[in-house]
């Protein structure tokens, strides 16, 4: 049993006390090892792999070593360990980390390390993170996490993402002088790097730490350690002998968490039997809106919505600028364009008011009516 006032902290294990209080007790409290799903056994292969090609290029002191990474792979991927992935993703993670290295170079004007431990004090708690790999020119700082996930998050996104919010931190802990700290996603099945849409600063580092330190506080004072079925049942080590979610699959053939491939089947082929009667749905609610008006309900009104606007008749308008007539045939200018500049362009529309003609369209969909249920 681990005492949690007593826990060297890390961006996962919180997550994962917010993910299923119950999955971070049997985990990090009681040591309760469970059952590695293949997207972990992935994730943790190929950061492996990173990390040992990582190391290469710095003791051979290059900036790329691509030629070294198939036999890297290699000895990885049929080590004992990695008995979770099934020999058939032998090819993938072969082109992934192959790609990987032939996009990436180390600077090592810059290059801080790779697969880094960092530590901090939060408020008395310890708390760290490994690092996949950072640079430092300067004050400016890059930290770079490896993503084997297949969605992307944005770039506005990655400024507000928990985990590396928790880097940038260890970084300013670690390294007083800087200023700023840029944060990017490697996701390596896509060969894509993806870069916060700003720079984290001092102020961003202390705004989490002091949410670090509240979530610790509210691990700590947990009492119950509640089972909650959600997004992480699907990945979870426990999901073959968690009671909770035995009980939420006798509900149904259907439960909201997904935790088998035949469960993701299910789920697929009920959305598409949705999707098919919505539609069907929609089209009839859309004869009856025609013929009895809107319905409404729940702060939601299903009706026609008008739409009024301008056009103009190009033909007309090159008659009566004859000055301008070359130039919208060069560009080929039709009404809709002729609209779209005279709505940017206030003297325009003036020049063109005796030419415009009004238009009205509708269209009918689900809308909210406005001021109602509004938060
Ligand atoms: S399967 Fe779901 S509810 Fe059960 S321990 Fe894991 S995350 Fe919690």
């Amino acid at each position: 049993m681990t005492d949690p006032e007593k826990m060297v902290y890390s961006p996962s294990r919180i997550k994962l006390f917010a993910s299923c209080p119950a999955a971070f007790k049997r985990h990090y409290i009681d040591g309760e090892v469970g059952v590695t799903c293949a997207p972990f056994f992935y994730g943790s292969l190929v950061h492996a792999i990173a990390h040992t090609y990582n190391r290469q290029c710095v003791l051979k002191r290059v900036p790329a070593d691509p030629g070294a990474m198939p036999e890297i792979v290699n000895a990885h991927f049929w080590s004992t360990d990695q008995t979770g992935i099934p020999a058939d993703e032998y090819q993938s993670v072969l082109d992934l980390c192959v790609r990987l290295a032939a996009r990436q170079v180390i600077d090592y004007e810059t290059f801080a390390g790779a697969e880094d431990r960092m530590h901090m004090r939060v408020n008395g708690y310890g708390f760290q993170g490994i690092v996949d790999i950072h640079w430092i020119d300067g004050p400016f700082a890059v930290v770079r996490d490896y993503k084997t996930q297949r969605n992307m998050l944005t770039p506005a996104e990655l400024v507000n993402d928990f985990k590396m919010r928790c880097y940038a931190a260890l970084e300013f802990a670690s390294f007083p002088h800087l200023e700023g700290v840029w944060v990017e996603h490697d996701y390596l099945r896509w060969g894509a790097v993806r870069r916060s849409e700003r720079m984290l600063t001092k102020e961003d580092a202390d705004r989490t730490k002091e949410e670090i330190w509240q979530r610790i506080e509210r691990i700590i004072g947990e009492l119950e350690y509640p089972y909650t079925p959600g997004d992480w049942c699907a990945v979870c080590e426990y999901k073959r002998d968690c009671p909770r979610l035995a009980e939420a699959e006798k509900c149904g053939p259907f439960p909201d968490p997904i935790t088998t491939a035949d469960q993701a089947r299910a789920v697929l082929d009920e959305l598409v039997a949705l999707g098919l009667a919505t539609t069907d749905r929609k089209t009839a609610l859309k004869a009856w809106v025609n013929g009895y008006g809107a319905v409404r309900g729940n702060g939601y009104e299903f009706g026609p919505r008008e739409s009024r606007g301008v056009e103009y008749d190009v033909a007309r308008v090159m008659a009566a600028f004859p000055e301008a007539a070359e130039a919208l045939a060069a560009l080929r200018v039709d009404k809709r364009g002729l609209a779209a500049l005279a709505k940017a362009d206030d003297e325009l529309a003036k020049r063109l008011e005796e030419i415009a003609v009004e238009t009205v369209t509708t269209r009918t969909d689900l809308h909210k009516i406005k001021g109602e249920n509004d938060e």
